[in-house]
């Protein structure tokens, strides 16, 4: 066995070498989709214990502000009838913030969470009881405007990686290679945007269908049903180039190629491409998420939770430190927004 593996996570990494070995290497978007999928259903990779640490977790902060954005884009956009929905909603955490703040606001929206992991609805169930729960966005209300928050969500979806050969553009493909796994240049591939088909030999190019995919839904049922998104993610504004594919285990880098299923497998989310994606919605950003959430007033916020709980102030100054600062996540992460045609437009992103 690889040292750290887990039997079930041996187990995995032996099943899809043996995958391999039967029907012949598969593309990154495979191994990153079947990974995480394995990955998510058996832990709760958040918090000390866990592998990462997300901005709800860090602070009440966080989830806090993000309601109070959503409440005041529904009280401008005159009170319509609204439900919450999440993308990938971990523990709850944020949800539970967001809608004890919107609730504050005079908002009580029906909830609707989309979450594959069964460890992590059990999760959720424990702190919003009266949740539904959905695989995908395709099967959300259809007759509500929606107000859908997604944290750290598409960076967890599966990235195909193109990498440029010396006779063109080919498709990255996974090969074992021992107890390890290995991308290797595979058939040409198509798709590579204009502006980098000349890039130097050994380029990569990463592009997500299933983003793509997501981003399209959420656009065109914001376009039909009213509503606004934020999604905040770590990633660029442009596309560009570059390998981002990455592990993390018990909050440091780890081996991508090595206990898939066991590290948490992520990809720099390319916000140029989602925005495109998102048409016919209204696109804002992305702005950094330390700008966006001084502009919210996370100073004052931090400053009345201080005054509430002096034995605490120093840890609140931390976490507002942690969540902002350029240099921890400030800059890093960033956050787009999406409206319906004729929604206002979004504080903080002016
Ligand atoms: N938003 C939370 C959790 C981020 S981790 C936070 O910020 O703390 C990623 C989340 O997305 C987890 O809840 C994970 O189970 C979920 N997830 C990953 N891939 C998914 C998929 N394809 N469909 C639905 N949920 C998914």
């Amino acid at each position: 066995m690889i040292a750290g593996a887990t039997l079930e996570g041996q187990e995995f990494a032996d099943r899809l070498h043996r995958t391999i070995a039967a029907g012949g290497p598969i593309p990154v978007s495979a191994y990153m989709g079947q990974a995480n999928a394995h990955y998510y259903a058996h832990r709760d990779p958040l918090g000390v214990a866990g592998d990462i640490t997300t901005a709800p977790e860090i602070s009440q902060m966080y989830g806090e502000l993000v309601g109070l954005w959503l409440a005041d884009l529904w009280h401008r956009a005159g009170r319509t009838d609204v439900c919450y929905v999440e993308l990938g909603p971990g523990r709850g955490t944020l949800a539970a913030d967001a809608l004890r703040a919107m609730a504050g606001a005079g908002l009580r929206p029906v909830v609707h969470l989309v979450e594959t992991s069964p460890a992590l609805r059990d999760a959720q169930r424990a702190r919003l009881a009266n949740a539904h729960w959905h695989d995908d966005p395709s099967t959300l209300p259809d007759d509500l405007a929606l107000l859908i928050v997604a944290n750290e969500f598409f960076d967890a979806l599966p990235v195909r990686q193109l990498v440029r050969a010396p006779d063109g553009w080919r498709e990255r493909l996974v090969i074992s290679d021992g107890e390890r796994f290995r991308p290797v240049p595979g058939p040409r591939a198509a798709g590579v945007p204009t502006h980098l088909a000349d890039a130097p030999e050994g380029s990569v190019i990463e592009t997500s269908p299933a983003s793509a995919s997501v981003a399209a839904e959420l656009g065109r049922r914001l376009a039909a049903q009213g509503g606004a998104a934020l999604i905040v993610d770590y990633g660029h504004p442009r596309t560009g180039i570059g390998d981002t594919l990455q592990a993390v285990s018990r909050h440091a880098f780890a081996d991508p190629w090595l206990r898939p299923g066991e590290v948490d497998l992520t990809a720099h989310v390319d916000f140029e491409a989602l925005a495109a994606a998102a048409a016919p919605a209204q696109v804002w950003g992305p702005v950094e998420q330390g700008r966006l959430l001084e502009a919210l007033g996370v100073a004052a916020r931090a400053a009345a939770l201080a005054r509430a709980q002096p034995a605490r102030a120093d840890e609140i100054e931390g976490a507002r430190h942690r969540l902002t600062a350029p240099g921890q996540m400030g800059r890093l992460f960033k956050a787009l927004a999406l409206t319906a045609p004729g929604w206002p437009e979004p504080a903080g992103f002016a």
